[in-house]
């Protein structure tokens, strides 16, 4: 098979790893930086040319789409499905993840637990806000942020609503969110792939931090989910349509509480805490999925 994962440097980590493991099962891997594929629509289909070729016999694609790229990054995966070219995460799925709003729309109709959450349109109510996510000390989240960037915590109701006014003066869209104390500076980062959870740790901000993640100085280590853990991550992949997914939660008083769902999760935190070939595990993904299809072709012939 010939993989390509869709990445815009081949030096990542995680690029690296998954160009490895798809070596390592026997197959061709290649990477394509999808900020400089050009699209071509026409009535003879979709194509992708990509310096200066038209791709062909690609058989499946590993998008890693970053957050200041999505709208871009998805047209491209969507060129590829629409070519009828097998990817191991979906762009629905994609852009449905990137928006905290949305998502959470999404995993509060599953019924799965997470931070009380409001949003409104600007609305001069600050106070009311604060008031239905339980008052200070809460979360103000900006819609598309990452790496921990965009999440701030105000101590007091007067800091919340004036932060709120500011982001709201900047036409910023923002969640406000119930503060989960319980947590303490910690967040517990499930990886999923196809159905299974083939790895989990937990992280821990540094000192003071009550943001965990781990391009903030967070530090990793291994841990054995809870069957309730395990469940609400399976369960918020899947409602997000995602096949390969880090899904990030807080341990609270009252179970997990999900926090966002990841399309593009990083490897090497995850690897080199759990000592997993969760590389392997996408490509042999993609090998049955492509299996699966082949026999389904098959029976319909
Ligand atoms: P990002 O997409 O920037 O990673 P997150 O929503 O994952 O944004 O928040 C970043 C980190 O902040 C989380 O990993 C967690 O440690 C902390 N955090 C976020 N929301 C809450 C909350 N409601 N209560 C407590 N801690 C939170
Ligand atoms: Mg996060």
């Amino acid at each position: 098979m010939k993989i390509a994962i869709l990445s815009r440097n081949s030096n990542l980590y995680s690029t690296k790893r998954l160009v490895e493991a798809i070596r390592e099962r026997g197959h061709e891997a290649l990477v394509i930086d999808h900020m400089i594929c050009d699209l071509i629509i026409e009535q003879e289909g979709p194509s992708i040319w990509y310096k200066g070729a038209k791709l062909t016999d690609i058989d499946a694609i590993i998008p890693r789409i970053g957050a200041s790229v999505t709208f871009y990054g998805t047209a491209v995966v969507r060129q590829f499905e629409m070519m009828g070219v097998f990817t191991a995460i979906e762009s629905q799925a994609i852009v449905r993840s990137r928006d905290k709003l949305r998502s959470l729309q999404i995993l509060s109709r599953s019924g799965l637990g997470m931070p009380k959450t409001a949003f409104t349109n600007y609305s001069k109510g600050e106070k009311m806000l604060v008031e239905q996510v339980g008052g200070a000390p809460l979360i103000i989240k900006l819609l598309e942020g990452t790496q921990g960037l965009g999440v701030v915590l105000a101590e007091t109701k007067k800091a919340a609503q004036s932060v709120i006014e500011a982001f709201h003066g900047l036409k910023a869209r923002i969640i406000v969110q119930e503060f989960i104390k319980e947590a303490k500076g910690a967040d517990i980062r499930a990886f999923i792939v196809n159905g299974e959870v083939v790895g989990a740790m937990k992280r821990q901000g540094v000192e003071g931090e009550f943001r965990s993640n781990l391009h903030r100085g967070g530090k990793a280590e291994i841990i054995k989910l809870s069957r309730e853990e395990k469940q609400a991550a399976l369960k918020a992949a899947k409602s997000l349509g995602l096949n390969v997914a880090g899904v990030d939660m807080l341990q609270s008083a009252r179970g997990p509480l999900i926090l966002e769902v990841n399309s593009s999760p990083g490897l090497e935190g995850i690897e080199k805490a759990t000592q997993v070939n969760i590389s392997g595990k996408i490509v042999e993904y993609i090998e049955q999925a492509i299996e699966t299809k082949k026999k389904v072709k098959k029976i319909k012939a």
